[in-house]
């Protein structure tokens, strides 16, 4: 199949501007025409890794001026492209993969360029969080995007602890050499009733995507040395809401609150199901209630 598509003809403003470019995760073929059109135009790239980005320019047959801007030089990169759009020039900032600022460098030269008062433009495009959250069907409660956990394992169980009652889905990205850690330290904390979608290698040849519980996360990464392999996005379904307590969590609540105080059975109920504290809690009061009427 031939598709003949023109790119856009002024994908410029016509006041100078810093636009956000999202680049392909993997797959080239994951680049809008805007993104071509802008890439094609600007004076200027402003590139995670030039090197890198140049195999995408090159695959387009995009010729421009790079320069680096990376989370080691991105303050006094600034200065330089600052300069560059005051004296008229169009600035695109590209990454590695995926959307600039998310979980990447962009943020810092974003907020210079606003307080300098020039225009920031973004051309949405691929993010791996949102590529897995549209597959996971975990979405529709909402989601909260935490990105990389702590390295240093009790700062990274301490971070999940304090997510334990988010109702919304938890969206995580995670290098393969801690993602067994990882996903044992999400039992640990959200019990093995919590449903877990792992997405590896998004938009590449060896893509994969899964959703268990998170009892059998550990499991499937065990069968197969290669699926500790490659980039992933972990999504995880959010507390059940109020309504949604399952009939797991409620049989094992009421086991528990036949022999132990009422606190500890909602803790142990919530760390054994992976239901929401506060809610087994609270549905730990009304049970007592019910009994004591
Ligand atoms: N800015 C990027 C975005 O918009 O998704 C994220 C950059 S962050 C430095 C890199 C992390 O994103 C990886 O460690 C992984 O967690 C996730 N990621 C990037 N590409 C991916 C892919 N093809 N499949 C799965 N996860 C990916």
């Amino acid at each position: 199949m031939t598709v003949s598509v023109p790119l856009p003809v002024r994908p410029l403003s016509s006041t100078p501007s810093l636009y956000v470019v999202a680049t392909p995760l993997g797959n080239l073929h994951d680049i809008t025409l805007r993104a071509l059109a802008v890439l094609g135009a600007v004076d200027v790239v402003a590139a995670e890794d030039t090197r890198h980005s140049q195999r995408l320019l090159d695959a387009y047959g995009l010729k421009v001026r790079m320069v680096a801007v990376h989370q080691h030089n991105e303050q006094a990169a600034a200065g330089p492209l600052l300069e560059l759009l005051a004296a008229g020039r169009q600035v695109a900032l590209i990454t590695d993969a995926g959307t600039p600022a998310v979980s990447d460098p962009g943020a810092r030269l974003v907020a210079r360029v606003r307080a300098a008062g020039h225009p920031v433009v973004p051309l949405p495009g691929p993010c791996a969080a949102v590529a897995a959250l549209s597959v996971s069907g975990f979405a529709e409660g909402g989601f909260r995007f935490v990105g990389f956990l702590p390295a240093r394992p009790g700062a990274r169980v301490a971070a999940l602890a304090a997510l334990r009652d988010e109702a919304a889905a938890l969206v995580f990205y995670e290098a393969p050499h801690r993602i067994v850690e990882c996903v044992a330290d999400l039992l640990a904390v959200f019990g093995g009733a919590r449903e877990l979608l792992i997405a590896r290698e998004l938009t590449k040849l060896h893509e994969q995507t899964v959703r268990l519980p998170l009892a059998e996360v550990g499991v499937w990464f065990a069968a197969d040395p290669n699926r500790v392999r490659g980039e992933f996005v972990l999504v995880l379904a959010g507390a059940q809401a109020e309504a949604g307590l399952s009939a797991e969590a409620e049989r094992v609540l009421g086991l528990l609150l036949a022999e132990l105080p009422l606190k500890s059975a909602a803790r142990l109920a919530a760390e054994i199901t992976g239901a929401g504290r506060k809610l087994l809690y609270a549905r730990a009061l009304e049970i007592r209630g019910e009994e004591d009427a």
